[in-house]
């Protein structure tokens, strides 16, 4: 943890990039003068066009890229000025989900878990019964002995989805996770994320599918061209398969 206390960091926001910059090697500017606050507990969809900016927001927040002007805050941690054991650290206060799902291919689903508890030095008797909870969670009870080319597209991202919360962070975060997959499927993941976060984890789910968006209820950023152009409840159409339910806080099971 750097020098900021846990009653200051209580009083922070989760997220937060203030007036923040990013410009690549090539003169693009992927964002500029972008801010954007989340609290600890809240859903935020982050849409945008193919281009928009979306995955340079991603990698400012992981700390895979570092903004050339203004700030960017994570759970405490200024991410443009963290040495490799404090990003370290920062780090795994983060779940990543990502399209491509990500998982190693030659470990079994319980073994991908069980690498990512060890890479935080989890107590090796903790591993097994957190392993069980979050595969129940995302509804893989019983699957964890499978590799994950024995699994579907949808299944390998429930088994990622699993991986990113084993370690309890207090924000996950999610690029075009449902990339990869066909509607109806996207939509039960969508669902899974909204299920993690009423139980108290805080999450970022870029997407720039729009449709699937306006399903949920749900916090909605837009970006266009480096810019944040809207933030809103998001413009709810609804879903058979999804009824409006207002999301009921049960504070958190981490
Ligand atoms: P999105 O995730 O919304 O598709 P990106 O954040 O990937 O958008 O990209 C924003 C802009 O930055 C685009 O114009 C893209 O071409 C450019 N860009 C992204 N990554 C790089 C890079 N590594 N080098 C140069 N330009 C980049």
């Amino acid at each position: 943890m750097n020098d900021i206390t846990k009653k200051e960091r209580r009083c922070i926001y989760l997220v937060e990039l203030r007036n923040v910059s990013v410009s690549y090697d090539n003169g693009v500017e992927a964002l500029t003068h972008f801010s954007f606050k989340i609290n600890d507990g809240e859903l935020c969809f982050v849409t945008g066009k193919s281009g928009s900016g979306k995955s340079t927001f991603s990698k400012l927040i992981t700390g895979e890229l570092k903004a050339a002007e203004g700030s960017v805050y994570v759970n405490g941690y200024d991410m443009g000025n963290l040495k490799s054991k404090a990003l370290a650290d920062a780090r795994r206060s983060m779940g990543m989900v990502f399209q491509d799902f990500r998982l190693i291919p030659s470990m079994t689903i319980d073994e991908n878990l069980e690498f990512a508890m060890r890479c935080i030095n989890a107590p090796v008797s903790s591993i097994k019964p957190r392993i069980e909870e979050v595969l129940e969670l995302v509804s893989m009870k019983g699957m964890g002995g499978r590799l994950p080319t024995e699994l579907s597209g949808g299944e390998q991202q429930r088994a990622a989805i699993a991986r990113a919360i084993v370690n309890k962070p207090s924000l996950i975060i999610a690029d075009e996770p449902t990339g990869n997959l066909d509607p109806t499927l996207a939509i039960d993941i969508m669902r899974l994320f909204l299920r993690i976060n009423e139980m108290g984890t805080t999450a970022l789910i870029i997407t720039h599918a729009k449709e699937l968006v306006d399903m949920f209820p749900q916090r909605v950023i837009t970006i266009k061209k480096g810019k944040l152009v809207d933030d809103s409840f998001g413009k709810y159409k609804g879903s058979m398969q999804m009824p409006p339910q207002a999301p009921q806080k049960k504070g958190r099971h981490r």
